[in-house]
């Protein structure tokens, strides 16, 4: 299994609770334990069946998951924070004001991403349970199979031409960690995205394109002679954002509106971590599932105890702040 190395000594005690975890679940079967719950193949007799044959490993897995957010919030507290939320904020450079509408000003983008969205009126009841995680891009019809970065580049460059340049100092690489990633080297003056060539999914093409928003901009900025490490994570966000949603100005509308609609996801992860951080006595599953009835508006769920397998929540908490803020700040403005 893969190994979690912190350097920092403040840190020993989340490696030791993350090993706990990954000692009942490998880091890289999340997700595939998450698509067999989930596939698009199923229908609710057979969801049913497999929520049942996982809940032991999910009542395992809660405990743990608890722990984790506590001591991440001790870790937040001995900084002189009030909690990890806080933290984060803090670290990613997030600004004040958006820090103090975080709330208010989500509820309206999330209002705004769902009167766009189109869904079909025969879709079933189980759609909507917890047997689900709700993906708008199953309801339109696009093209499944797209090989990075040709197709990417393709749309990119139709939209941008000036990008052709600063694209011929990217190099892409074979993803070595959970999540994809772009990163800047200060030596050769180029950015190396590492993204799964090999997946054609719509999904990850949306990847692609985020770490192309960032291997961009951190060119950008090292031909103004700023060292792109400077920058907060938040304004990193920011542009990688601006990158994707103009990406996605140039797909049909229905397929554009439905690809804002994944955002959708990272709303319902700040929503629950930004409740979960601030009050960990409450009971997770509940939290889980209002924060998907906040986005996913037609859903009704009591319970979700599926947060246990969202790797992003386990190894990069809080992380869906920085992009829900930028897309906020996107929708407030438009
Ligand atoms: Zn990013």
């Amino acid at each position: 299994m893969t190994k979690i190395h912190f350097l920092e000594e403040r840190f020993k005690k989340t490696a030791e609770i993350l090993e706990e975890y990954f000692n009942i679940i490998y880091p890289e079967d999340l997700d595939k334990t998450k698509q067999l719950l989930l596939s698009t193949q199923m229908d609710i007799s057979d969801r049913i069946l497999s929520h049942k044959e996982n809940e032991k490993l999910v009542s395992k897995l809660k405990p743990i998951f608890r722990a984790l957010v506590i001591e991440r919030n001790n870790i937040a507290k001995n900084e002189g924070f009030d909690n990890y939320v806080d933290f984060i904020f803090h670290q990613d450079g997030i600004p004040q004001k958006s820090m103090r509408s975080f709330l208010k000003t989500a509820k309206k983008a999330v209002s705004k991403i769902n009167k766009n969205l189109s869904i079909p009126p025969d879709v079933p009841d189980w759609y909507w349970s917890k047997f689900n995680i709700p993906c708008y891009l199953q309801f339109v019809e696009h093209n499944n199979n797209f090989v990075l970065p040709k197709d990417a580049y393709k749309i990119l460059l139709h939209k941008k031409p000036r990008f052709k340049k600063l694209i011929s100092k990217i190099e892409i690489a074979n993803q070595e960690g959970f999540f994809p990633k772009a990163v800047f080297d200060s030596k050769n003056k180029t950015a190396i995205i590492e993204i799964d060539k090999n997946n054609t999914d719509i999904h990850n093409l949306l990847e692609f394109i985020h770490e192309v928003g960032h291997a961009v901009s951190f060119l950008e900025l090292s031909q103004k002679g700023i060292d792109p490490k400077t920058k907060p994570r938040y304004w990193n966000e920011e542009q990688a954002i601006q990158t994707v949603l103009k990406f996605e100005k140039s797909l049909p509308i229905k397929i554009k509106n439905a690809c804002i609609g994944e955002f959708l996801g990272d709303f319902a992860a700040a929503f629950f971590e930004y409740g979960i951080y601030n009050n960990p006595n409450q009971d997770f599953d509940r939290a889980y599932a209002k924060s998907i009835n906040r986005v996913f508006l037609m859903c009704k769920q009591k319970e979700n105890p599926y947060y246990v397998l969202e790797k992003e929540f386990i190894l990069k908490p809080c992380t869906s702040f920085a992009t829900c803020i930028a897309i906020c700040k996107y929708y407030t403005s438009t």
